[in-house]
């Protein structure tokens, strides 16, 4: 009769060296998934190992004034998204801190975030920095790729298994982490009558995320995707862990422009709509707009702080590129540097680069992508000669630089 052991986790062949431990039922495991668990429980770096566990009262959750100010730092504009979420997050952990005291009468509610805004305004760039800033978990994640339980797609239960990744798989550490669910508007009501094919994408979607919102325990899958009933599930409490959704609700805007035409009639119109502004209506947006829009009354009422971002002017985009910590043009003057050469670029090159980036509709992100093609070839030649020290941006080596990219873009 043959010896041959086999791990009774991952079925590899154990040979007569290996480490391996044998319970007393005879599953045997291998050193490499005792080291592998370990990892799991503990986190794969030793020293992480020893720290103690996630404490929120030892987390320093800085006043909403200095929330904004350190946004700020990072963010150009949003004033109206920065200053709601600073007290949201505030608010958040505040009400955490409250908990772990002691068992007051009054409960505090969690109050999640809803971002709308055009895509490329900086909705991720704020949870991000939040994020940062706080040092707590942090995940983002699409909603179009989540799918009701059972259909091809990720469980929303992956939500949670991304923020475990991310907290080393430190569940307490998780628990209290920050989750951003961008394109929340995709998964939106299909049409507002219940139809007889299954909206599995869409109100499927939202009914699954709800438990995640409303706080309740989540088994998530170690290795996200799809769960499988021989996985071995995670629990985490979803209890305080704050979402923050975004989107950028294609098509809010007429519902808004149209509920606020029809409320004015009969209350003096011509005065109300002189109050409007009609470039952002997303500023006037209600939980009714967002529910004629195809969001569940259940996951409006667990979004409790709705904010709206601005479009980006020509001036915003001009900031964007050098004012914040970490603006595109301070990056690559440091990538330069780092091979010993000193970057300059030009006033007038710089409101160039925003004029195309207005002209082919590519918004913040596309300032990135223009930077890349302009100095494109500076990137590839400085670094052969040791001689150049220096290098000067001028609006004629710009355009043509740049005179091909969008041409070849579209072609
Ligand atoms: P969204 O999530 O709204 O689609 P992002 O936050 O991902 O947009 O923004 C894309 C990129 O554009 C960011 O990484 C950042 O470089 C830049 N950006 C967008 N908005 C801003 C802003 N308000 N301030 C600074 N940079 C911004």
């Amino acid at each position: 009769m043959s010896s041959q052991q086999y791990c009774s986790f991952c079925g590899s062949r154990l040979s007569g060296s290996d480490l391996f431990l044998r319970s007393s039922s005879h599953a045997v495991i291998c050193g490499a998934c005792v080291q592998r668990a370990h990892e799991a429980l503990h986190g794969a770096d030793p020293e992480e190992a020893k720290r103690p566990a996630f404490d929120v009262k030892a987390l320093e959750v800085p006043k909403p004034y200095k929330i904004k100010g350190f946004l700020d730092q990072y963010v150009i504009g949003q004033h109206d998204a920065k200053k709601r979420l600073a007290v949201a997050v505030y608010n958040h952990y505040k009400r955490i801190a409250q908990n772990n005291v002691s068992k007051e009468d009054v409960e505090l509610e969690k109050s999640n975030i809803i971002m709308l805004g055009e895509t490329g305004t900086g909705k991720t760039l704020l949870a991000n920095t939040i994020a940062r800033m706080l040092d707590v978990p942090f995940a983002i994640v699409d909603a179009t790729v989540l799918t009701e339980a059972g259909y091809v797609g990720e469980d929303v239960e992956s939500i949670i298994t991304r923020l475990l990744q991310n907290a080393n798989f430190k569940v307490a550490a998780a628990e209290k982490g920050i989750v951003f669910i961008d394109e929340i508007d995709k998964v939106s009501r299909k049409s507002d009558n219940p139809s007889i094919t299954r909206d599995v994408s869409g109100e499927g979607v939202q009914q699954a995320l709800l438990k995640l919102l409303e706080g309740s325990i989540i088994n998530a899958p170690p290795q996200g995707g799809r769960k499988h009933p021989e996985q071995k599930m995670i629990p985490v409490n979803t209890k305080d862990i704050l979402f923050i959704a975004g989107g950028a609700f294609e098509g809010l805007d007429k519902i808004i422009a149209r509920r606020l035409n029809v409320s004015a009639i009969g209350f003096n119109a011509g005065e109300r709509r002189s109050r409007v502004n009609s470039n952002n209506l997303l500023q006037y947006v209600t939980p009714t707009d967002l529910r004629q829009f195809g969001l569940i009354p259940e996951i409006i009422g667990r979004l409790p702080v709705i904010t709206h971002l601005e479009s980006l002017d020509k001036t915003a985009l001009r900031q964007i590129l050098t004012e914040p910590k970490n603006a595109i043009v301070k990056q690559y003057v440091k990538l330069f540097a780092l091979d010993n050469v000193k970057l300059s670029i030009d006033e007038e090159v710089l409101d160039y680069i925003v004029d195309e980036a207005i002209k082919h509709k590519v918004g913040a992100r596309g300032l990135r992508a223009i930077c890349e093609e302009l100095l494109m070839d500076a990137m590839y030649e400085l670094p052969e000669d040791d001689r150049i020290e220096e290098l000067h941006i001028t609006k004629s080596y710009a355009q043509e630089k740049l005179a091909n990219t969008f041409d070849q873009q579209a072609a």
